[in-house]
C-alpha cells in the first residue's frame, strides 16, 4: 500500500479522550477513530492487527479440534428466559442491550452466547456417539457496560473469539480445558505478549475450574496476586492466602468505652491504642435477590481485613434459596440514600456491633425483617476483642463470642487477599501484585445451561443426561491494545512482528530525487511479492516527517533509499531498538526474512 492513497492521518498531540498510552498512540497513529461512548471504528491499519490476532487465533483453535461457525447477535428474549438470565441480563446487571422488533417480541444483542449454543446442542446432539464436540466464532459482541473506556479495552461493540464445549464426562471436559489452557498461552506467546495464566472467580457455580489469561501492564483493570516460585498465581477475586496472625489482645475485661470520633478502624486504633487485628468490624450490605427481595448483610470480620465483593457475592448466592430466589440482582453498601427506603431509624454507623437489633430494619413486604448476619474465618478466634456497641461515639474492649455477643451460624471466607500475606502453598513465600488485563478466559461450565434449558443426550444406556459444557473466550480487540499497552516508547507503537499491520515501511527521503524513487518501488514490488507486507510512504513530505510517522505507527523495519544508495545499499531501521543497518539492495528481501521469521517463532 502507497502512503499517498491511504487513509493516513497522524496527530500531533495526545488527543484529550484518551487516558492510557496504548488508547493515546492508537487514536494518533490513525489506528481508530471514536464514533460513540464505547463504540470505535477500525481503520484499514487497525483491522489489519485485528485480522492477525484473528488468524493465530484461528490456527490454534483449528489445531485443537474445534470447529468454527458463526452464530446470530440478534438473540430471542426467550432463549435468555429458559437459563433464567434475561432479568439479569437486562435489567440486573443491564449488560445487554435488549429491544422490541415490529412484532412486539423481545431481543437481545448478544453479549455472549451460551444460550444460542446450548439449544443447538439441544436440538442436534442426539446421542454420546456425537461428543464430545467444541464451536467457536469470531464475532463482534455488545455489552452495555456502565464505564466505557480505554479505548477497545472496554468497548460495548468489540471483537471476541467465543468457543464452547460439549461432554459425555468430567474427565473429557478437563482434557479440553487443558487443550484450551494450552491454546490459549499458544495465542498470547505468538501474539507477543508478556502473560501470566491466573485462578479466576467462577462465579456462584463454584467447584469447576476457571482461568484467566492476563497481559501484565499498569493500565490492567484487575489485579493478580501471585508468588516468587510460579507456583500461584491468582485474581484478587479468587486468590486465598493466610491473613497475618492477630495480636493478643490488651482487653482483659468487656467493658463499654466513649470512643469519640472514631468511626474509622485507624481513628479507633490510635484512640484505644490497640491494634486492628483486636478489633471485630461490622459492615453492612444490601442485597437484591431476584425474588424481589431485599436482604441486609451485615459482615463481621478482622479490623484490618477487607471484604472482596465477589466472595461475598458468590456466599449469598448460595443463600439465595432462603429467600425463594436463584440469584441476587445487586449487592452494594448502602448509602444514605438507600438506607432511607428500609431503616426504621437512623443506623449508628461506624459504630455498629455484630448483634445490631433487627429493629432498625422497618417492616414491610421486599425486605426481609432480620439482618443476614456472617462472619468471616478472620474475626471467630478472636478473644478480648474491641468492637462496636451500637451507640454512636462508643466501643466495647474485652468481648468474646458466645459470651457478650452470639457468634453468627454462617461463618464464611470473604477476606480480600493482598500483597505481604504468606501463601497457602508455602508460608515462606509472599504474595506480590501486579496489574492485569483480562484478555482470556477459560471456564468449566459443567451443566448449569444444559440443566437450565434441558438440552441432554442419550447416553449408552439409553438415559437422557444433560451436557457437560465449557466455554472459552478471548477478547481479540482487547487483545490487540493490550499489546500497544506492553509495546510502546516515547516515539509511538512498537508493534509484535506478528500482530503488526506491516511488516515494513519504506520512506523515500525525497520523492524529487529518481533514484531514490527507483529503488524504492523496486524493493516495494520485490518484496510485497515474497510475502513480506510492505508500505510504501511515497508523500510529498519532508524525510523528518516520514520518519516520525513510521515511528508513531510502529512498523518493525524502515527502510530509507537515501545516501547509503551511492554504494548501492539502503538504510533498515528496527522500530524495537531504533538499532539501524547499511544492508545492500539486494540482501534486503532475505535479510528481512530472516528476521521476520525469527521474531515471529
Ligand atoms: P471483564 O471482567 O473485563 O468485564 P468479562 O469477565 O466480562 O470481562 P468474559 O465474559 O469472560 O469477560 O469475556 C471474554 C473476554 O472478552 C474477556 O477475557 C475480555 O478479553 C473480552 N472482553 C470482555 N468484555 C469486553 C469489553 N467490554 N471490551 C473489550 N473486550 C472485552
Ligand atoms: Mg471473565
Amino acid at each position: 500500500m502507497r502512503l499517498s492513497q491511504m487513509l493516513f492521518v497522524t496527530l500531533r498531540e495526545d488527543p484529550a479522550e484518551a487516558e492510557i498510552p496504548s488508547h493515546k498512540l492508537l487514536l494518533r497513529a490513525g489506528y481508530i477513530r471514536r464514533i460513540g461512548s464505547g463504540i470505535y471504528a477500525y481503520l484499514p491499519l487497525m483491522w489489519r492487527v485485528l485480522k492477525k490476532v484473528s488468524q493465530i487465533v484461528r490456527e490454534e483453535m483449528d489445531a485443537t479440534g474445534a470447529q468454527e461457525c458463526l452464530l446470530p447477535q440478534l438473540q430471542p428474549a426467550d432463549l435468555w428466559r429458559e437459563s433464567g438470565r434475561w432479568d439479569t441480563y437486562t435489567q440486573a446487571e443491564g449488560i445487554m442491550f435488549s429491544l422490541t422488533d415490529r412484532r412486539d417480541t423481545e431481543l437481545g444483542l448478544g453479549p455472549t452466547h451460551e444460550e444460542v449454543i446450548t439449544t443447538i446442542a439441544k436440538d442436534m446432539i442426539r446421542s454420546y456417539r456425537q461428543l464430545p464436540l467444541h464451536l467457536y466464532q469470531i464475532q463482534t459482541k455488545f455489552r452495555d457496560e456502565i464505564r466505557p473506556r480505554f479505548g477497545l479495552m472496554r468497548g460495548r461493540e468489540f471483537i471476541m473469539k467465543d468457543g464452547y464445549s460439549f461432554h459425555t464426562s468430567e474427565e473429557s471436559l478437563k482434557k479440553t480445558y487443558q487443550d484450551m489452557d494450552r491454546a490459549y498461552s499458544n495465542i498470547l506467546r505468538r501474539s507477543g505478549l508478556e502473560f501470566r495464566a491466573v485462578d479466576a472467580d467462577s462465579g456462584a457455580i463454584g467447584g469447576s475450574g476457571s482461568q484467566e489469561f492476563m497481559v501484565l501492564a499498569d493500565a490492567g483493570e484487575d489485579e493478580v496476586l501471585y508468588t516468587e516460585d510460579g507456583l500461584y498465581a491468582a485474581n484478587v477475586e479468587k486468590a486465598v492466602s493466610m491473613p497475618a496472625d492477630a495480636e493478643l489482645s490488651p482487653f482483659a475485661s468487656f467493658e463499654k468505652r466513649e470512643t469519640p470520633g472514631t468511626d474509622t478502624i485507624n481513628k479507633l486504633c490510635k484512640f484505644l491504642k490497640c491494634s486492628p487485628t483486636q478489633i471485630v468490624k461490622n459492615v453492612l450490605y444490601q442485597a437484591v435477590y431476584d425474588s424481589g427481595i431485599t436482604v441486609l448483610v451485615l459482615v463481621s470480620i478482622r479490623g484490618d481485613q477487607d471484604v472482596n465483593q465477589v466472595k461475598l457475592l458468590n456466599e449469598l448466592t448460595k443463600l439465595a434459596p432462603n429467600y425463594q430466589a436463584k440469584t441476587i440482582l445487586f449487592l452494594t453498601v448502602p448509602d444514605a440514600e438507600s438506607q432511607q427506603k428500609w431503616a426504621a431509624k437512623s443506623l449508628p454507623l461506624g459504630y455498629m456491633a455484630p448483634d445490631v437489633a433487627d429493629d432498625y430494619i422497618a417492616a414491610s413486604k421486599e425486605v426481609n425483617s432480620k439482618f443476614l448476619r456472617l462472619v468471616d474465618r478472620t474475626a471467630v478466634d478472636l478473644t478480648n476483642f474491641v468492637t462496636g456497641s451500637n451507640e454512636s461515639g462508643y466501643h466495647v474492649v474485652g468481648a468474646n463470642w458466645n459470651q457478650e455477643f452470639p457468634l453468627p451460624a454462617t461463618v464464611v471466607g470473604v477476606r480480600t487477599a493482598k500483597k505481604g500475606d504468606r501463601a497457602m502453598h508455602n508460608p515462606e513465600q509472599t504474595l506480590q501484585t501486579a496489574r492485569g488485563i483480562e484478555v482470556g478466559h477459560i471456564f468449566q461450565l459443567g451443566t448449569k445451561y444444559s440443566e437450565a434449558m434441558g438440552a441432554t443426550y442419550t447416553n449408552e444406556q439409553g438415559e437422557e443426561i444433560p451436557f457437560m459444557m465449557g466455554c472459552y473466550g478471548v477478547g481479540v480487540s482487547r487483545l490487540a491494545q493490550s499489546a500497544v499497552e506492553q509495546s510502546y516508547d516515547k516515539d509511538g507503537i512498537i508493534w509484535p512482528v506478528a500482530i503488526a499491520p506491516y511488516h515494513a515501511i519504506i520512506s523515500i527521503p525525497n520523492i524529487s530525487n529518481a533514484q531514490q524513487v527507483e529503488v524504492a518501488e523496486k524493493l516495494y514490488a520485490e518484496l510485497n511479492q515474497s510475502g513480506i507486507e510492505t508500505l510504501l510512504d511515497d508523500r510529498d513530505e519532508r524525510a523528518g516527517v516520514k520518519f516520525k510517522d513510521a515511528d508513531l505507527i510502529g512498523i518493525p523495519y524502515r527502510i530509507v533509499t537515501g545516501r547509503s544508495l551511492a554504494v548501492g545499499k539502503v538504510e533498515v531501521v528496527e522500530r524495537a531498538t531504533h538499532k539501524s543497518h547499511e544492508i545492500l539492495i539486494e540482501e534486503v528481501n532475505s535479510t528481512l526474512k530472516q528476521w521476520i521469521d525469527r521474531a515471529i517463532k
